[in-house]
């Protein structure tokens, strides 16, 4: 199944499905065909898993096929790795007609987007990510790499040429980070759409899904994004929305130490937060919060983290949120489901409602 992205005088289209590495040999032989070389950059990972089955979809290009193994995970976003790829395309001969190829989670196409979107000021690339996360994060262009001095923090956007999201290499995902890919995938449906929502909070055994049910549900997720980021390329309005539950998640990710949670499970515990805080300052209604935690508490989710560190701590963080400014923290709240809203929040009401979300999850 197929959707176009559209941002400005750029399109391109966003499939997901089983085989989706054939559209090498048929929608996008041409691209191939007009490009000098192609690089891959691999997660370590998913080259030691799955690599195979990308090199044999591009084997028929008749292009010579270079690949870079970066790092697993995070590790990649390094700005050593980052300057390692730039000298690997220069040492193999790339040049401003070549193509990359991101393969592995949202870590790895970040990376790979920036590299694209600076290597000789700029060349074409393909997203193929591996993990349901990246279903938000291989659509929109930002690409980014992290400093020593905080996450994300140098980046610039560069859109796709096409984003290929191949499910058959779902079966190796570990079950946190299916967790974390569709905790992004029901802020999609929070921001979006009440119905949706419903169903996604009846779903039975939500976070180990069939393929076939997790393919429809991510199309409808990416077109959220597809839809926001049309409208918003540059996050000066609703692309905004999609930061629900990242500034809370965020200073929890960021005071554990970013590791012993992934990143969806952290906005996982930020959604609460900002759903307490909703039905204070939105509409929603009174209970709501609970028959979240309830769900979220069944479907494997942890709102441990939370008791360990002190609300001092959480909202340091919170102040250096890229989204606050002049020490003012923005939080994006909902005043229904599918109607956020940003509202910003002293830190007096952000501690009240803290230890009211304490006392919730006890
Ligand atoms: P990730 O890329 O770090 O991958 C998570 C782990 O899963 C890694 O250890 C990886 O090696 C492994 N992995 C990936 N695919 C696998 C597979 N098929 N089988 C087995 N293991 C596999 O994490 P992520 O959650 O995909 O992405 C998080 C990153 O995305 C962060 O760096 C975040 O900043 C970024 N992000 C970017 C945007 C954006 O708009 N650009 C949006 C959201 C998140
Ligand atoms: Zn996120």
């Amino acid at each position: 199944d197929k959707l176009t992205v559209s941002v400005r005088d750029h399109q391109y289209d966003v499939y997901v499905g089983s085989n989706t590495y054939e559209l090498f040999s048929t929608e996008y032989a041409e691209l191939l065909r007009t490009t000098d070389k192609i690089g891959i950059i691999a997660d370590a990972h998913v080259a030691e898993l799955h690599l195979p089955l990308l090199q044999k979809a591009l084997a028929h290009s008749g292009r010579e096929v270079s690949v870079k193994i970066v790092p697993g995970g995070e590790k990649c976003k390094m700005p050593e790795v980052y300057v390692e790829c730039q000298s690997f395309l220069l040492t193999e001969g790339f040049t401003r007609n070549s193509l990359l190829i991101a393969f592995g989670g949202g870590a790895c196409g970040d990376l790979t987007g920036f590299v694209a979107a600076t290597f000789m000021r700029g060349i074409r690339f393909i997203q193929c990510p591996t993990t349901v996360l990246a279903h938000d994060s291989a659509v929109g262009g930002k690409t980014a790499i992290n400093m020593p001095e905080g996450k994300n923090m140098v980046g610039s956007f560069h859109q796709p040429s096409a984003v290929l999201f191949d499910t058959d290499v779902f079966n190796t995902l570990p079950a946190s980070e299916m967790r974390s890919g569709l905790a992004e995938l029901v802020k999609h449906a929070f921001i979006s759409d009440p119905l949706w929502t419903e169903r996604l909070l009846e779903k039975e055994q939500f976070s180990t899904p069939s393929i076939e049910w997790l393919e429809q549900e991510l199309l409808q997720g990416i077109k959220v994004k597809a839809e926001i980021v049309g409208e918003d390329e540059f996050e000066n309005s609703t692309r905004k929305y999609l930061n629900f539950g990242h500034t809370f998640g965020h200073a929890v990710e960021a005071a554990s130490g970013f590791g012993s949670l992934s990143h969806g499970e952290c906005v996982m515990i930020g959604m609460g937060y900002a759903f307490l805080l909703s039905e204070k300052y939105g509409d929603i209604p009174e209970g709501f919060t609970n028959r979240y935690l309830h769900f979220a508490n069944n479907n494997g989710y942890t709102f441990g983290p939370v008791f360990s560190y002190s609300f001092e701590e959480l909202l340091s963080y919170m102040q250096k949120d890229k989204k606050a400014s002049f020490g003012k923290m923005n939080f994006v709240l909902l005043q229904k489901i599918g109607e956020p809203f940003v509202k910003e929040i002293s830190s007096e009401e952000c501690q009240a409602a803290f230890e009211e979300f304490k006392a919730k999850l006890k």
